[in-house]
């Protein structure tokens, strides 16, 4: 079979490549492009090889107190969060444009950087930010507050407004960059805030190149700002900042909880998008041919490096030989390399530090008694010799109590266990067996058992009979339980960028 035409125009590549090494990349503060106050930089790897790619200017507290002050300015000038609804949508379509005219650059770029196969860096990655910003701005004239009615002895006039909460630090991890940057900044633009963000260590291009088309999408300077850094520098600088309102976060949950931590004294305001353990639960009566792609999909799509990841199978035994043989056969076939080539399927882990954590997951996995079906190492992959290639992975004799089936791997690794009955509190009972609450799967041709499960998962998002496609922006994204606090996208993804502000008139 031969792969789809390629959308992405890769002659950019040769002078990509040479443009990222002459030059490091600045960070950008109050519409300038800027180095480090300190002049430091540091090194960018592409994962399928270990290739040093580029430099980053290294962000520490000084230029997080620069970019926090221009866009507290910027806040406090009014010039962004008062005006007009529809002129802010327009600047934010403009961008959403400019993304969409540079979708070739950002996908090599994020390839580059991240390791993902090039169609997702380009479907997923660029155009995918580009609809993604186009939500968010359409909400720019639809942000509204309520009237009410008060008891009080009297005649009043009471009503509710919506005000953009203030500057917002976003922190964005490594494993959807691009996508992740400008879906944060398009919820906090159309409240009215303005922006500090950060892009993780391991993938900072992207954002740069977000940076540029900012500059020429024509925001107030300092509406966004944006400096690439290291998390315990940069990062922690940004979230102990006294002109930071709100923090943004995705990704870990370990560093989500220190991040709360830090937040304990002032009571910024923190939402946290962090990690899963989501099952996938296929009942015998599924439609297997599209289950089993679906489940492998699942777990397999980039690298297993998403937080809403299908990591633990729940499958009936009747069908369970059936389904087991399926995704393994899936995981044999994919074809697993460079991102850039327009054969890949997967890609690498995105970085040694990643590769190491995953592996060590395996193990810990098989000293507890678990089995490797397909999968289970190191993959060797042509011209890839120092790169993070890890087989995709489907462990047995698996179960609750294990490392490996408790805590988020992050990597292509599924976790498999079987349900002898439909009764449903016990499935659900056992899809629930997980400190986290991010995302779930339910396959079934019986739509009253899988809508009675779906009330019964402790879920932030329920998928059944699964089809493509990643978030779509207007529904809410968030977990419960440690999978985070709040939500993302939708009405309450922006709204979870205002205040409240209840004003009351005796007439
Ligand atoms: P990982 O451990 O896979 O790198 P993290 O959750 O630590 O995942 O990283 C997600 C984002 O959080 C990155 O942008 C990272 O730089 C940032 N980060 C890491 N530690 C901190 C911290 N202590 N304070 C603020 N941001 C941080
Ligand atoms: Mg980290």
């Amino acid at each position: 079979m031969s792969p789809p035409p390629m959308p992405v125009d890769t002659s950019l590549l040769p002078a990509l490549r040479a443009d990222l090494l002459a030059k490091p990349r600045q960070l950008f503060i109050g519409g300038e492009f800027v180095s480090a106050v300190s002049g430091e930089t540091f090194e960018v790897t592409d994962p399928a090889t270990g290739a040093v790619i580029g430099h980053a200017a290294s962000a520490d507290a000084a230029d997080i107190d620069l970019a926090v002050k221009a866009a507290s300015r910027c806040f406090e000038s009014g010039k962004w969060s008062n005006m007009a609804p529809a002129q802010r949508a327009r600047i934010m379509l403009r961008l959403a444009d400019l993304i969409e005219a540079n979708a070739s650059r950002i996908a090599l770029t994020e390839t580059l950087d991240n390791g993902m196969p090039l169609m997702m860096a380009f479907f997923g990655g660029g155009m995918g930010a580009a609809e993604a910003l186009r939500y968010f701005a359409g909400w720019c004239t639809k942000l509204n507050g309520e009237t009410f009615t008060p008891s009080n002895p009297g005649e009043w006039h009471a009503y509710t407004v919506r005000e953009p909460v203030g500057v917002v630090g976003a922190i964005v991890p490594w494993n959807f960059p691009f996508v992740m940057a400008v879906a944060k900044l398009g919820a906090s633009l159309a409240a009215g805030c303005t922006v500090v963000l950060k892009p993780a260590e391991q993938t900072p291009l992207s954002a740069v190149i977000l940076a540029e088309l900012v500059a020429e999408a024509g925001f107030p300077e300092g509406t966004i700002n944006i400096c690439t850094g290291f998390g315990k520098t940069a990062g922690a600088a940004l979230v102990a900042h006294p002109l930071v309102d709100k923090i943004s976060f995705t990704g870990s949950t370990v560093t989500g909880k220190s991040i709360v931590h830090a937040c304990a004294d002032s009571l910024k305001r923190v939402t946290l998008e962090l990690g899963g353990k989501s099952p996938v639960i296929i009942f015998a009566d599924a439609d297997l041919a599209k289950a089993i792609p679906g489940a492998a999909m699942g777990i397999f799509g980039n690298a297993g490096q998403v937080c809403a990841a299908g990591s633990r199978l729940f499958v009936h035994e009747s069908v369970r030989d059936e389904v087991l043989e399926g995704i393994s056969n899936m995981a044999r076939g994919l074809v697993v390399g460079n991102g850039m080539d327009p054969r890949t399927q997967m890609g690498p882990l995105v970085s040694d530090v990643q590769f190491a954590r995953v592996t060590g997951y395996l193990e810990s996995a098989l000293a507890e008694g678990a089995q490797v079906l397909v999968g289970g190492g190191k993959l060797d992959v042509e011209g890839g010799e120092g790169g993070n290639f890890l087989a995709p992975t489907v462990l047995t004799e698996t179960r609750a109590g294990m490392k490996a089936v408790e805590e988020e791997i992050f990597g292509p690794v599924l976790c498999t266990m079987t349900f002898g009955d439909d009764d449903l509190e016990a499935v659900a009972a056992a899809a629930n067996d997980t400190q986290y609450g991010l995302s779930s799967a339910i396959w079934t041709n019986n739509m009253s058992n899988g809508l009675k499960l779906a009330k019964r998962l402790k879920a932030g998002m329920v998928r059944i009979n699964g089809g493509m496609g990643g978030p779509d922006p207007a529904m809410p994204l968030g977990g419960f339980k440690q999978s985070g606090w709040g939500r993302e996208n939708g009405r309450q993804g922006v709204e979870a960028f205002t205040e409240i502000k209840s004003v009351t008139i005796n007439l």
